[in-house]
C-alpha cells in the first residue's frame, strides 16, 4: 500500500489516460522517438543527460550516421568517438558508453540485454538510463526517474522530500511503479518526461494547459512553485589557469593529450598550469614549459584573452598567452600540429574557445 496520501487518492486509470492521451496527441517528433532500436535509444538517453534536446538532435543524427550499430561503435577508434562527442561535454559519458557497448558486443553478441540486472551492470548505466531504455525499447514497466520526472511527480503528489538527496529517488521510483501504465510503459515514461519538458517546467509551470491538472495536488493547494524541494550545493571552487598557445618556426602548434582518467580525460588541450595566487603568469608558464616539456619558450607580454568555464563543482578562469619556441621537443602525449589540422582533434569547449580566439588574431 503506498504511503503517500496523494498516491492513495489519485485515480490511477484516469491519470494514465489523461497523461498518455496527451502525449500521443502532442509529442514532439524527435529522431530517437522514431526508433525502437535499444542501442539508439540508449545513445539518445546518454546524450540527453545534462544537455538540451535542441543541442542533442544534430549530434544524435551525426553519431548515428557514423556509428549506426553496437558493432560499429564497439570497434570505432576512440579518438573518432571523442571527436563526434566534442562540444556535448561530460565526456566520461561517451567513454563509458563505448566501454559498455564493447561489453554488449563481446558478451551479449551485440544485443543490448533486456534483463534489468544485466543492463544495469554495464558501465555508465544507472537506474535512470536503465529504466528509460528498458521501458522505451523493450516495453518493460520500469521507472525512469530523473530530475525532470521528480519535479513533475513532486508536484502532482506533493512530495516534499529533498530531491538533491540520492535516497529520495527511491520514493519517486515507488510512485512510478504504482502509477505506470502497464499496457504501454514506453509512452507513460516518455509522457512524464515530455510533461516536464513542455508544461511542468522548473520555474513557471503552465498549469492552465496541463493535461493532468485535475490530478495535481500541488495545483489544488497552490504550492506548485514551492516544489520540488531541492537544497543547493555550493559550487564555488575557482581555479585560475594559465594556458599557452605555442608556435614552432614551421608554423605548427603544440597540443597535448590530457591524462587517461579524471576530468576531461583523453581530450586534447593547449599546455596549461594552475596559477598559484600572486604569481607572475608569464614567468610561471615559461619555467613550467622548461621543466615539464624541456623547451625554452618566448611568451608575448600581454595575455590575449581570458576564458571562464563553469563545471558543476568547479570554475576555470583561464588566462591565455601566445608564444613561440625555436626547438621542438616531442613528449609521449604531445604533438606539434599544423594550424589547419587543429580542429580535427577533440578539445574541451574551453580550449576550443582558446583556439577560436587565437586563430581569429591571425586573420
Ligand atoms: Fe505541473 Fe501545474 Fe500540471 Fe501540476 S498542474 S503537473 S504543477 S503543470
Amino acid at each position: 500500500m503506498p504511503e503517500n496520501s496523494a498516491l492513495q487518492n489519485i485515480n490511477t486509470k484516469k491519470f494514465q489516460q489523461d497523461l498518455v492521451g496527451w502525449y500521443e496527441a502532442e509529442k514532439r517528433d524527435l529522431p530517437w522517438r522514431r526508433e525502437r532500436d535499444p542501442y539508439k535509444i540508449w545513445v539518445s538517453e546518454i546524450m540527453l543527460q545534462q544537455t538540451r534536446v535542441d543541442t542533442v538532435i544534430p549530434y544524435f543524427n551525426r553519431f548515428m550516421e557514423q556509428f549506426p550499430t553496437v558493432e560499429s561503435l564497439a570497434s570505432a577508434d576512440e579518438d573518432a568517438v571523442m571527436k563526434a562527442w566534442e562540444g556535448l561535454g561530460y565526456y566520461s559519458r561517451v567513454r563509458n558508453l563505448q566501454s559498455a557497448v564493447k561489453e554488449v558486443a563481446e558478451r551479449y553478441g551485440g544485443t543490448v540485454p533486456s534483463d534489468r540486472n544485466e543492463f544495469l551492470s554495464l558501465k555508465g548505466v544507472g537506474p535512470y538510463t536503465g529504466g528509460a531504455v528498458l521501458s522505451i525499447a523493450y516495453g518493460l514497466p520500469e521507472p525512469a526517474v530523473d530530475g525532470n520526472v521528480m519535479r513533475v511527480l513532486s508536484r502532482i503528489l506533493t512530495i516534499w522530500d529533498d530531491i538533491a538527496k540520492p535516497s529520495t529517488r527511491k520514493v519517486f521510483e515507488e510512485a512510478v511503479r504504482h502509477l505506470i501504465y502497464k499496457e504501454d510503459p514506453s509512452s507513460f515514461n516518455q509522457a512524464l518526461m515530455e510533461l516536464g519538458a513542455m508544461i511542468c517546467t522548473p520555474s513557471s509551470p503552465s498549469c492552465l494547459l496541463c493535461p493532468v491538472q485535475n490530478h495535481c495536488q500541488a495545483f489544488e493547494e497552490g504550492v506548485q512553485r514551492e516544489l520540488p524541494v531541492k537544497t543547493r550545493k555550493k559550487s564555488d571552487k575557482k581555479v585560475r589557469i594559465g594556458a599557452l598557445v605555442l608556435q614552432a618556426p614551421d608554423g605548427t602548434v603544440l597540443i597535448e593529450k590530457r591524462p587517461e582518467s579524471g576530468l576531461l580525460a583523453k581530450l586534447w588541450q593547449f599546455p596549461n598550469m594552475e596559477l598559484p595566487v600572486g604569481i607572475n603568469p608569464r614567468g610561471a608558464l615559461a619555467s613550467y614549459m622548461e621543466t615539464e616539456y624541456g623547451m625554452t619558450v618566448q611568451i608575448n607580454p600581454e595575455k590575449v584573452t581570458d576564458i571562464t568555464h563553469v563545471f558543476t563543482h568547479l570554475t576555470w578562469e583561464i588566462d591565455v598567452y601566445v608564444g613561440t619556441v625555436d626547438v621542438k621537443v616531442q613528449k609521449d602525449r604531445t604533438a606539434f600540429v599544423p594550424a589547419h589540422e587543429i580542429e580535427t582533434y577533440a578539445f574541451p569547449v574551453s580550449h576550443q574557445k582558446i583556439w577560436k580566439h587565437v586563430k581569429g588574431m591571425d586573420q
